[in-house]
């Protein structure tokens, strides 16, 4: 987004979160495919969210962490895409779209493009490049791909927050019972 752009989207107290708008098609694609046309670039995602554990534990130097990269450089390389002009200007900015090789593939002019993997793929590198790649994440209550806007960022929305935290409250409770009980046993079994 142009500076003057996103300063006055300032000023009018609208909040810019970086990556945002490019992670927003690549999420929606996620979600629309959770089966197998997803796995490839849900695998990738999830490597780069294992890798930043193990960075985050300072293992950044263990086999299990090389042993990512090379499965993150496997998947990747497995992509073939090739380049679609959209317009060459002169003494501007080309575009360039690239789309990834289909077998099949029929062309019909005039028809909107959809979002496929590749602009996905596409997505996932440019967020890369800005260090945001791994805000693309899984949301720990509902399981849905979503953008992070800050770091420490879990859930898709608040409802799903709160729900996580309503049922990990519910659960300490159950299981500080069955403590309860379970130490009660106990003490019968050795008064015995
Ligand atoms: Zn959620």
């Amino acid at each position: 987004m142009p500076k003057l752009q996103m300063d006055w989207l300032r000023a009018q107290g609208k909040r810019i979160y970086s990556g945002e708008s490019t992670a927003h098609g690549l999420v929606q694609w996620l979600n629309a495919n959770p089966g197998k046309r997803g796995e490839r670039l849900s695998r990738l995602l999830r490597i780069l969210r294992d890798l930043r554990v193990l960075e985050q534990e300072s293992r950044s130097d263990t086999w299990d962490y090389r042993d990512l990269l090379l499965q993150f450089a496997e998947v990747i390389s497995d992509y073939h895409l090739t380049p679609k002009l959209v317009v060459l200007p002169a003494e501007e900015m080309w575009q360039i779209k690239w789309t990834p090789v289909r077998r099949n593939a029929t062309k019909r002019p005039g028809r909107r493009k959809r979002f496929e993997e590749g602009d996905g793929l596409m997505a996932l590198i440019d967020l890369g490049k800005s260090g945001l790649a791994t805000r693309v994440r899984q949301c720990r209550h509902c399981n849905k791909w979503f953008y992070a806007r800050v770091e420490h960022g879990r859930f898709c929305r608040r409802e799903c927050q709160q729900e996580y935290f309503r049922h990990s409250e519910e659960f300490k409770l159950t299981r500080r019972e069955y403590m309860r009980r379970y130490r009660n046993l106990q003490r019968t079994r050795h008064v015995k």
